[in-house]
């Protein structure tokens, strides 16, 4: 199949040979071809030689590499890739494990797939689509999903990240009740957010219950209770869940009782964080993840006075001898300013600070060695005197 060509300007090759799936569009020379938005495209330097093929996109992100082959996107194409990622999660261990059964299984350009999320719930697939090529092909990856007969899907549900349109490829399941380290949970990709629940914190959430047990714990941003569950499960004395979105306390009540742990020690607060912070008790252990405060660079530094009045707001309710789980997932704030910033909301706090843990996204959410931007969950597990 012949796509449209795109050419570099001279120069601009070695951006590309590195390997950045992104191509910006002041790369390009400009053309005359209409191409559509979505369109698969060549692209070659200015000599004409083939580098790459991908998803062409309106904005500064012109051209989302798939491929540094010349071949057909094809159906064995999606096969192909979508049947690489199963493999590393096999690796993982993932696939098939008694006490885990929601996973992703494609995250973006970790698994040369820029664009495309895909989260395991059970039996259910939930397929988010964050480019326009993606959108476009989401047929076909549906059909590469029931190719990979490991997972037994009964359930496809699609999901465009702009909103609308979302629909069901197979079955008609809404949500579905899933096993994380032999924890239940109640998620909902209907009306949830994201692809309904927050898989990449597996790991912090049962390295908080390693340090839960009889303590008091607050779980600021709680959405569905996934920490909430983790510390009560450990043998935590109280935890409350906090979260500005009634509906996310409804499920981590929910979850909760899924769980059969003591719902008296538990107290779902729908509030502003920040609101409950000035008037609350104190607490052995906070946790604080709040949503992306930074979408695009424009916004790093807003987002970054908002991490520091959060933290310092978040060490004053730590008892003296507990400890602070802190974490961003904006992907403009990398580690090295996240955990400066952290160090200016210590400063501030006044009280002495070790760091315990450093703390990030887990291996399957992995990250292209090409594109450092893909490892955007970053924590910190503090002890504070
Ligand atoms: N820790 C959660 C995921 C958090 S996602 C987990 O493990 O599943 C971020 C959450 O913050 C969302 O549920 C959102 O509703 C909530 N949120 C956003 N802004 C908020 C605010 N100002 N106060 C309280 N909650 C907020």
């Amino acid at each position: 199949m012949s796509y449209p060509t795109l050419k570099l300007k001279p120069g601009k090759e070695g951006f590309v040979a590195r390997k950045h799936p992104w191509i910006f569009s002041g790369a390009f020379k400009p053309t005359d071809e209409h191409v559509a938005y979505g369109a698969l495209v060549r692209v070659t330097d200015s000599r004409d030689r083939f580098l790459a093929l991908g998803h062409y996109a309106n904005g500064s992100i012109r051209v989302r590499v798939l491929s540094y082959d010349d071949k057909t996107i094809d159906q064995q194409f999606w096969n192909d890739r979508l049947n690489k990622a199963l493999q590393v999660r096999k690796t993982l261990g993932l696939v098939d494990d008694k006490t885990t059964n929601a996973f992703r299984l494609i995250h973006g350009e970790g698994d040369g797939l820029p664009g495309l999320i895909i989260d395991i719930y059970n039996q259910c697939a939930v397929i988010q689509a964050h480019s326009a090529g993606m959108e476009q092909s989401a047929n076909q990856i549906a059909t590469a999903l029931e190719d990979l007969k490991d997972l037994s899907l009964t359930t496809i549900y699609y999901s465009p990240a702009h909103g609308q349109d979302s629909r069901f490829i197979k079955g008609d399941a809404t949500s579905a009740n899933v096993l994380e380290n032999d924890h239940q949970f109640f998620v909902d990709w209907e009306s949830g957010q994201k692809t309904g629940f927050f898989l990449d914190q597996r790991i912090n959430r049962a390295l908080l219950a390693q340090y839960s047990s009889d303590k008091e714990v607050l779980n600021c941003f709680s959405y569905s209770g996934g920490f909430s569950v983790y510390a009560l499960k450990a043998g935590a004395r109280l935890v409350h869940s906090v979260d500005s979105s009634a509906k996310a306390i409804g499920w981590a009540d929910k979850n909760v009782a899924l769980n059969n742990l003591p719902e008296d020690k538990h107290q779902g607060i729908a509030e502003d964080v920040m609101g409950y912070l000035k008037n609350c008790q104190e607490y052995d252990v906070v946790v604080l993840d709040p949503p992306a405060y930074a979408k695009h660079l424009s916004a790093r530094h807003q987002a970054v006075q908002g991490y520091k009045r959060l933290n310092i707001a978040g060490l004053k309710k730590v008892k003296p001898g507990g400890l602070l789980f802190t974490f961003s997932c904006s992907q403009v704030v990398d580690r090295e300013l996240f955990c400066n910033t952290i160090v200016a909301a210590a400063i501030e706090s006044g009280r002495t600070i070790r760091v315990l843990h450093h703390l990030s996204q887990p291996p399957d959410h992995p990250v292209n060695i090409f594109h450092p931007e893909g490892s955007y969950l970053k924590g910190l597990v503090l002890h504070v005197e």
